[in-house]
């Protein structure tokens, strides 16, 4: 196997270097307007939506190259290249996959230049891991779909401007795979309600969401009526990218070097503690590990071979990586560690006790530890199901 990159990858990964010299200045130098003109540059090189066509606005750029410059704008800990997170990692891809010509014309630019912010609205209070069980009701009326039920764990519903909405538009069918309609919903449609929950680690980011008869427009379905299943499917692999959450790992080991270089241990720098190094190089070896497991994916991807169960090792691997280096933070850092954010004795800003309280956003968000393993079990092992 060949890991290295060609000559125009390399100069690519050195434009991006350059760029993030000149256009990324230490937090404090920051000033007001900084999100503002880094989201108006990177959206002018074309970096946004780096590998949705050129059609509709984006860049058409290659798999490695997206690849690299995922990873260098992770090493330094770069802003988002966009404000909505779920718009530029799923919707988008799923409306330039199943949309209509009018809805990709409609969507698709304002998810580019950060004009609006999406949510997800898949789980139910009843129907978490078993997805296609959902319930929220969708009936046809007109030209309309009337919608009544409930999401739950809806991140992003207090400030999002749409939902990607999973429907049942038809209770009849034998497979419950079947039966499932995906809408596009405005949150500020009528009879539509947004209770934020709080999480433990004090942050109100996710919601339930109630749907009293709100109505839909039949243009905003995205993809065929009772298909909704097949855009979820290819919706939730874009969104275990197993690349992409290599590099946001290999960026917290880096911050977690610099913690351990700043904290003193039992009287002596804690970087020279072997017990200290030991761990930090666990650390790294798996995630190196989640490095290649991750490119032997992007090589299929750049086969034209699509992603579906694969992503599931990496989203497992992190879950369990995350928790273990964020209880090691903590711990190094003693009394401190239990300070959060406000606090004068916080490190980093509390940030690490911030990230151990919020363990189930990368644990629980996206399928469950459990869910990994079945999918693992039966869809790449092919292991028997009793
Ligand atoms: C921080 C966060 C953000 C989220 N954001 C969103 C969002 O934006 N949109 C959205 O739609 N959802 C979101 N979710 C919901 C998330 O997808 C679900 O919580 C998750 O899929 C689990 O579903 P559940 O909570 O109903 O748990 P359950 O499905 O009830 O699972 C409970 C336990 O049973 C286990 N279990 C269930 N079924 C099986 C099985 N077949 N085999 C083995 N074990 C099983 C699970 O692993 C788990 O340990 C978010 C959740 C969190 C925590």
């Amino acid at each position: 196997m060949d890991f290295d990159y060609s000559p125009s990858e390399e100069a690519f990964r050195k434009e991006v270097r350059d760029f993030l010299k000149e256009n990324l200045p230490p937090r404090k130098e920051r000033g007001s307007d900084f999100l503002a003109n880094w989201l108006r540059k990177v959206r002018a090189r074309g970096w946004v939506g780096f590998s949705w066509p050129k059609a509709y606005g984006g860049g058409g750029g290659g798999l490695v190259e997206q690849a690299i410059l995922r990873e260098e704008m992770a090493l330094a800990k770069a802003p988002p290249l966009g404000t909505s997170f779920m718009g530029l990692a799923w919707v988008g891809p799923g409306i330039i996959q199943y949309g209509t010509e009018e809805q990709k014309q409609r969507f698709i630019p304002d998810i580019l230049d950060s004009k609006v912010t999406w949510c997800t609205g898949y789980s139910e209070p009843n129907h978490g891991s078993d997805l296609a069980a959902i319930q929220c009701k969708a009936v046809r009326d007109g030209d309309d779909y009337v919608v009544n039920g409930q999401k739950i764990w809806t991140s992003g519903a207090p400030w999002s401007q749409w939902i990607i909405l999973l429907t049942r538009t038809d209770f009849s069918t034998t497979s419950k795979h079947d039966g499932i309609t995906c809408l596009l919903v405005p949150m500020d449609s009528p009879g539509l309600e947004v209770r934020p929950i709080e999480n433990m680690a004090g942050d109100r980011h996710f919601a339930e969401v109630f749907f009293r008869d709100v109505r839909v427009p039949v243009a905003n379905r995205l993809g065929q009526e009772g298909e909704g299943w097949k855009v979820t499917v290819s919706a939730l692999a874009n969104e275990r990218s197993s690349i992409g959450e290599v590099t946001q790992m290999f960026s917290k080991l880096d911050t977690l070097k610099e913690l351990v270089r700043a904290t003193a241990r039992n009287g002596r720098p804690a970087a020279k503690d072997p017990a200290v190094r030991r761990r930090i190089a666990t650390f790294e070896m798996k995630i190196a590990a989640m490095k290649y497991n991750g490119l032997r994916y992007l090589t299929k991807q750049i086969r034209g071979e699509p992603l579906t169960s694969e992503t599931s090792v990496n989203k497992l691997h992190r879950a369990s990586l995350e928790i273990e280096m964020d209880d090691f933070a903590v711990a190094l850092m003693g009394q401190a560690g239990l300070h959060l954010r406000g606090s004068d004795d916080a490190v980093d800003a509390g940030s690490w006790s911030k990230s151990s309280l919020s363990w189930p956003n990368v644990v629980i968000g996206g399928g469950t530890p459990n869910i990994q393993r079945n999918i693992i079990a039966e869809r790449i092992l092919h292991l028997p199901k009793d």
